[in-house]
């Protein structure tokens, strides 16, 4: 199909209708943004999962498995710099109030005006605000020429920002006036217990990362893996952000799959460890079968990266809606366990049992989302084709080209006829022997080119039909997906050939 024509809609409406994905609360009226994987959903999700911590943790003897609480002790936050840090700036349209994350819509020029301003605000603020501090009780020795000129630089600032503000137009009414920017901690706040007061604040997580650094003397010890080693974790993560959307592209509420690999930054370069990860998230991308000419490795300079990185890669993936980032890659240095060290006052390192040196290793930790890859599997999965089913007759089909490895039906399992009562039978005992190795689907509704159709949309590798021969010879047919080509194979191989052809 040509990709071009590829839109979001013809995806979304497809997830809807054979269940891969709902809106959620749909009931009530939906809920802005918060979708329900159904059926096919959740499995095709649960494989992606699998086949993921098969190839990152069980194949592997240098990394380990977590799954820790989605509410940590607030600490935690405070030492990653989360709390302090964890901000998008928020703009509001002063004609119809709509809020929107300026450094989204900014060009390259723009944006790095707008964020050199702003820091430079932020900082002449602070300073400002010191000297006034520093001078209480006694007026008189305000620093009155520091202070007056450090104001007048914060209006120039201001216009400045204002300025590349105002190049943005409102995507709701099209305005191009907008409030000051505001920053916005995107962590979602809730009260442990029954008290709502701030001393029982805490919150869910935004990152499954820092529970592996928190972790990672309990896991060391028990684990007794030697430096390089990572731990490996998939779970849910919440942001409040300020502007969702695309499907499920950016939810509030989403999973991640994150590793943290751990090494000794003088026995290993770090930009080798990099390296090797950025090619394994590679090879794992193409494993489930992404669309590898829409994925492109995205250096991240300096000015947009995280305050721990020394160095991001973002794989950004051509969806419909554009260039956004899809999973990445980066160097977290050993800022965290340092600043867990520093903050809970424990000993963070590592020690070699023979040197008994102790160290605190560097990380590298390549960082998965687990809804936007499901996303582009989906997107790189997705054709449409026409076919003549019969001579002189076209038909257009729509089907989802899965990576066997991950599609959520692996055989389909027909009888040919509904109404005959031998074949149903049949039909039943060979679906009730392959369901227990595979996940298997039975279908009877519909004539068998109504049911291909289905389970091409569905993505579903092998469709196998009883039909009268079968009840005289013990053969089957079985049709492949992306060929559309049927083989007849006898039931007594047909484990074995649809094993093969599912490796
Ligand atoms: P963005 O710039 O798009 O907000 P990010 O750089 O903040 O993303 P990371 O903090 O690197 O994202 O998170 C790691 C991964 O988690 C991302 O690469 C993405 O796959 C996923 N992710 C992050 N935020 C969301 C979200 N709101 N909804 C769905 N997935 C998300």
């Amino acid at each position: 199909m040509d990709k071009a024509k590829m839109t979001m809609e013809k995806v979304v409406s497809l997830a809807k209708r054979r269940g891969f994905v709902f809106p959620g609360s749909d009931i009530y009226g939906g809920l802005a943004n918060s979708w329900d994987y159904g059926p096919y959903g959740a499995q095709l999700k649960k494989n992606i999962k699998d086949h993921w911590w098969k190839t990152f943790v069980e194949s592997r003897d240098d990394m380990v498995g977590l799954d820790a609480a989605i509410i940590m002790n607030p600490k935690v936050w405070e030492a990653s710099g989360h709390i302090s840090g964890f901000n998008d700036f928020l703009v509001e349209c002063k004609e119809c109030h709509e809020r929107v994350r300026p450094d989204q819509h900014l060009d390259a020029v723009n944006q790095n005006s707008f964020m050199l301003s702003f820091s430079e605000m932020t900082f002449k603020r602070m300073e400002v605000e010191k000297l006034k501090r520093e001078a209480t009780g006694d007026p008189s020795s305000v620093n009155e020429a520091t202070v007056s000129r450090y104001e007048k630089d914060i209006q120039l600032l201001g216009a400045k920002i204002l300025g590349a503000l105002r190049t943005i137009r409102c995507p709701h009414c099209g305005k191009q006036e907008w409030s000051h920017p505001t920053l916005f901690n995107l962590m979602f706040k809730t009260f442990i217990g029954p008290a709502e007061d701030t001393a029982n604040i805490a919150y869910l997580r935004p990152e499954t990362a820092q529970a592996m650094f928190v972790d990672f003397p309990l896991i060391a010890g028990v684990s007794r893996k030697r430096l390089p080693f990572g731990v490996a974790q998939i779970g849910k993560a919440f942001r409040n952000e300020i502007t969702p959307g695309n499907f499920i592209f950016r939810t509030r509420e989403f999973e991640q799959m994150e590793i943290e690999y751990f090494f000794d930054s003088k026995k290993s370069e770090w930009n080798d460890v990099f390296g090797y990860w950025q090619g394994e998230m590679e090879s794992w991308m193409r494993s489930v079968g992404m669309d590898m000419d829409r994925v492109h490795p995205t250096e991240i300079p300096e000015t947009d990266r995280a305050h721990y990185s020394t160095r991001t890669v973002d794989f950004e993936f051509d969806y419909p809606f554009g260039r956004k980032e899809l999973f990445g890659l980066a160097c977290r240095t050993d800022y965290d366990l340092s600043r867990h060290e520093k903050f809970s006052g424990r000993d963070m390192t590592w020690q070699d049992p023979e040197t008994k040196e102790k160290i605190t290793p560097f990380v590298v930790e390549p960082t998965f989302g687990v809804d936007r890859g499901l996303l582009a599997i989906l997107l790189s999965a997705y054709d449409e084709e026409v076919i003549s089913s019969e001579p002189g007759k076209e038909e257009a089909r729509t089907v989802l080209r899965f990576a066997k490895a991950i599609a959520p039906v692996k055989v389909a399992v027909f009888p040919l006829l509904k109404n005959k009562p031998e074949l149903v039978a049949k039909a039943r005992e060979v679906f009730d022997i392959l369901k227990k190795d595979v996940v298997c689907e039975f279908d009877d509704n519909g004539n068998v080119g109504k049911r291909y159709r289905r389970q091409d949309e569905i993505g579903t590798p092998y469709c196998v039909t009883i039909d009268f021969q079968t009840l005289d010879d013990g053969t089957v047919t079985v049709r492949d997906r992306d060929t559309m080509k049927q083989t007849r194979v006898s039931l007594a191989d047909l484990g074995e050939y649809l094993w093969e052809h599912l490796q």
